[in-house]
């Protein structure tokens, strides 16, 4: 049956195939926004749009529209983003983008209680800029234009300019706010990113919430001194405090249910071969969907520093360099998506998600949950990015069932 519900799952895969084509190639896909590639995307997703019967614009923050009103002028969100990193995957926003398209056109075709809209969020990834949910924050209402009004590209092209280009003023982002006023849920399928469904052999999983994040810079101190001269038992070895810490934190992380602990960059001075370093600075990044469990995270990890510099002689700095609390989908809509899931797999699993998503954005101001599709390995971010087109298949099934409860759902909040 090629049809569930009205759903044409092959015309998706197609509609993915047709869009990784015209806008990728050998070296994966190039749909950064602000670009031609981008908008060459965008007008595809519009052409797409013409042959369904529904209202289509562009907010203030460059993010497109489609709305199918419904019996209620409130509606539900289906969400994605065409937009990608340089040289990226084929499903990585598209697949969201995608399955909400399909799952909009039959909806667009059907009576329903409330309003049905598509969104496709402009510049997901902030590959170009560093700003990552730049239209979706707009819309949310936590961009503040000054924080990016400075950021340049790698050509020296500034923000204001680039988005001028595209029909976007900076200053009237925050205006696209209205878009979501009368939303009553936000719905995303994305791919996991990560290895956690492949291992457990599910195609589909249920999200719960993004991880909170812990960002910090920690900074050993002790004294760089000659390697041949210097007995070992007087060091103050700043690389072996740094190096300590850092096993530490990660065995706090294993130790716990699902959080993770990451030390990035690692920098040492003074970096020659016949001295032991008196300066290390790294970076500590630490994630969990329990707000508590971060925060004992983070206060457990300036322990460790401390006692680690103590008994080796050195002092510890700690700067923060950028947090975001957990958010957590809604409980109704988590319980609608599993049984979408199991109705479609058969069996459902939830998980956390450690990137962030515009659903992130969304569940700040309406009920919100999103589905995961599995990944290849869990790559991303590269044009090694996959997913078995049964997958993917299952996949839009289980997200079309998840819209078709959300409506019903939505319906009784109105
Ligand atoms: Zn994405």
């Amino acid at each position: 049956m090629e049809s569930v519900g009205g759903v044409d799952y092959r015309r998706a895969i197609e509609e993915l195939r047709e869009i990784a084509d015209l806008t990728g190639g050998p070296d994966g896909a190039r749909r950064v926004s602000w670009t031609d590639e981008w908008a060459r995307a965008r007008d595809w997703l519009k052409a797409k749009l013409d042959d369904i019967d529904c209202e289509v614009e562009t907010d203030e923050a460059g993010n497109l529209w489609a709305t199918s009103p419904g019996d209620a002028e409130e509606f539900v969100i289906l969400g994605g983003h065409l937009d990608s990193v340089p040289n990226g995957g084929w499903l990585d926003g598209v697949l969201d983008t995608i399955s909400a398209l399909e799952t909009f056109r039959v909806l667009a075709q059907q009576d329903k209680p409330v309003s049905v809209r598509l969104v496709d969020w402009a510049d997901e990834e902030g590959a170009r800029f560093g700003r990552s949910l730049l239209g979706s924050s707009a819309t949310s209402g936590t961009l503040n234009p000054d924080e990016v009004r400075g950021l340049k590209d790698k050509d020296g092209v500034a923000l204001p300019d680039a988005l001028r280009e595209h029909g976007v003023d900076l200053d009237r982002m925050n205006d696209s706010h209205r878009q979501i006023e009368k939303a009553l849920a936000y719905l995303e399928l994305h791919i996991e990113q990560g290895p956690v469904l492949e291992r457990l052999g599910l195609p589909v999983g249920v999200v719960l919430g993004t991880f909170g994040v812990e960002r910090h810079a920690v900074r050993f101190k002790g004294q760089h001194a000659h390697s041949g001269s210097t007995p070992m038992e007087v060091r103050r070895d700043a690389f072996i405090s740094a190096a300590r810490a850092a096993t530490a934190f990660r065995d706090d992380a294993a130790r716990r249910d699902d959080v993770r602990a990451t030390t990035g960059f690692v920098n040492v001075s003074p970096a020659i071969v016949t001295a032991f370093n008196g300066l290390c600075e790294m970076s500590l990044d630490q994630r969990a969907l329990d707000a508590d469990v971060l925060a004992d995270m983070l206060a457990t990890a300036r322990r460790e520093s401390e006692r680690v510099a103590e008994e080796e002689g050195t002092g510890v700095e700690w700067e923060k360099l950028w947090e975001i609390e957990p958010i957590l989908f809604h409980d109704d809509l988590i319980q609608l998506a599993e049984e979408a899931v199991e109705e479609v797999v058969g069996r459902s699993h939830r998980l956390p998600s450690g990137p962030l998503h515009d659903a992130a954005e969304m569940a700040r101001h309406m009920p919100t949950v999103m589905l995961f599709a599995k990944s290849l390995r869990g790559l991303s971010h590269t044009k090694e990015e996959d997913t078995p087109e049964e997958d993917l298949e299952l996949a839009v099934q289980a997200y079309h069932r998840l819209a078709v409860k959300a409506v019903d759902w939505a319906a009784k909040r109105v």
